[in-house]
């Protein structure tokens, strides 16, 4: 409490006061002097417009402004990017970083992180190596490709490839296969940037062979076939296979590159997954050159393969391009081991958490949803009715993008009924979001739901919920 008759110099401390004080120093000691200096000025200044506000109040005492400051300091030294649960039912969440990596990568990547490692030196002979060494003799093995090269992501795979093999030509491609990948990917874009011109061939819904037969011509550098990841063209259409794209391309004597998106070294049908094209199905098919992402279906980290034919991997590995785009040997670390992990496809489920996230099944998440339910509906007392309901969770970054998986999530139904349900269930889902380690979930009709097909650390998700504060509508 201040008199507002008193100079405000009078009621607020000195700054030298402050980081003299027991608590200052403390703070001085955890943070710097010039930081805990910055945040004292900051909490006084905030104090000084408030006292001088209408009917100013504030708590003026040495401890409380400290108080502050220390809020101030920890906010600001918190890191912005941190882990959150991802109940969303997306389980490949592009905006919450897509695959977990398991720990065999996690432990490579500690490894070589804060030291020195042969990322680019060849111990046998004590020179200059090529990092590319680290993964793609596997990469070959894997996908059964003649060679392969990797870099930074797959938009970064196709640049390069068309950078390489078609700059200055002509790339034809399927009008329905011209995707948008999450804003910033538009295959007609990147074509565009490899310094290549776009020949569109067929209609939205169905593009013939012959289309691409008549499209060919003495600028053709090669034909493309892009992955639609994210939608399905379904009713009257008409695609040309693999098989007969690659055979047109064999009869003029140019490549066929195949930009499969998510790809995958496994049939995941063995996990009871939907059937998503491989690498080496589209290598067997013909494709002269394949791509794919490396933090999609494959599970690891954010990275471009390309596989295929030695000849093209060779010179798409002289690109100067390839040197902006390439890896980081973290990355490097990663990638390797989760590859590794692809030796053993009958233990990847037990291995790899985005296998094991989505082969589970809907029994599983229920005994989960057993676990969580009541502390939740105890933490939403009096403002949301709590229940497992059945929903359904998506692969996610465009794989199999009409594909469903059965799954249980939490079903969180604010107690104000339909009137002011909106705003409250923004309120619901805003509170989740505030946590210590966020969670994200989903509104649906009328609903807040937490699919927990993603949920393992229950005792962490569970340990947070006394901190929920929703608080309740106003009535
Ligand atoms: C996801 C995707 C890309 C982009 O891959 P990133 O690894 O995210 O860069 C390109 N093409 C297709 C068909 C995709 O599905």
């Amino acid at each position: 409490m201040t008199e507002t008759s008193k100079p405000l110099r009078a009621v607020l401390p000195s700054v030298d006061k402050l980081l003299r004080h027991e608590d200052g120093l403390a703070l001085a000691e955890a943070y710097g002097r010039a930081a805990a200096t910055d945040a004292v000025r900051a909490v006084i200044d905030e104090l000084r417009r408030r006292l001088l506000g209408a009917g100013g109040e504030a708590d003026t005492g040495e401890e409380a402004v400290l108080a502050s400051a220390a809020d101030l300091l920890a906010a600001k030294s918190a890191p912005s990017l941190k882990k959150v649960f991802n109940l969303t039912g997306t389980v490949l969440h592009t905006n919450l970083g897509r695959a977990p990596l398991p720990r065999e990568a996690i432990e490579a990547m500690t490894l070589v992180a804060g030291g020195a490692s042969n990322l680019e030196y060849d111990l046998e002979s004590g020179r200059r190596g090529d990092r590319d060494v680290h993964v793609d003799d596997l990469l070959a093995e894997l996908t059964g490709a003649e060679a392969a090269t990797v870099v930074n992501n797959n938009a970064a795979a196709v640049l390069l490839v068309l950078n390489t093999l078609a700059k200055g030509k002509e790339v034809p491609v399927s009008r329905g296969q011209l995707v948008e990948i999450g804003g910033s990917f538009r295959m007609p874009d990147i074509i565009r940037r490899a310094g290549c011109k776009m020949h569109e061939v067929g209609t939205t819904n169905r593009t013939h062979l012959k289309d691409f037969e008549d499209a060919i011509g003495g600028r053709t550098a090669l034909l493309l076939k892009v992955h639609t990841s994210n939608y399905e063209v379904q009713g009257f259409t008409k695609e040309v296979s693999d098989a007969e794209l690659a055979a047109l391309a064999r009869k003029h004597g140019i490549p066929c590159v195949d930009d499969l998106g998510s790809g995958t070294l496994v049939d995941l049908t063995r996990f009871g997954l939907p059937h998503e094209p491989t690498a080496a199905e589209a290598l067997a098919h013909g494709m002269s050159v394949v791509t794919f992402s490396g933090d999609k279906l494959l599970g690891g980290p954010q990275a471009g393969m390309i596989v295929g034919k030695k000849e093209l991997i060779d010179k798409i590995k002289k690109n100067p391009m390839k040197r902006a785009l390439r890896i980081d040997k973290v990355t490097m670390a990663a990638l390797s081991a989760v590859l590794r992990l692809y030796l053993d496809p009958d233990r990847l489920v037990e291995r790899m958490p985005a296998l094991r996230l989505l082969a589970r099944q809907a029994d599983e998440i229920a005994a989960t949803g057993r676990r969580v339910v009541d502390p939740v509906s105890r933490a939403l007392d009096g403002i949301a009715a709590v229940e497992l309901v059945g929903c359904q969770s998506q692969i996610g970054s465009g794989s199999l993008p009409v594909e469903r998986l059965d799954s249980v999530a939490l079903g969180i139904t604010p107690s104000t009924g339909r009137r002011g349900g909106g705003a409250a269930l923004n309120r619901i889902a805003k509170a989740f979001r505030s946590l210590p380690i966020p969670v994200i979930g989903r509104v649906h009709e009328g609903a807040f739901l937490l699919d927990l097909r993603c949920l393992e650390d229950v005792e962490a998700f569970v340990g947070q919920l006394d901190q929920l504060t929703p608080g309740r509508a106003s009535r």
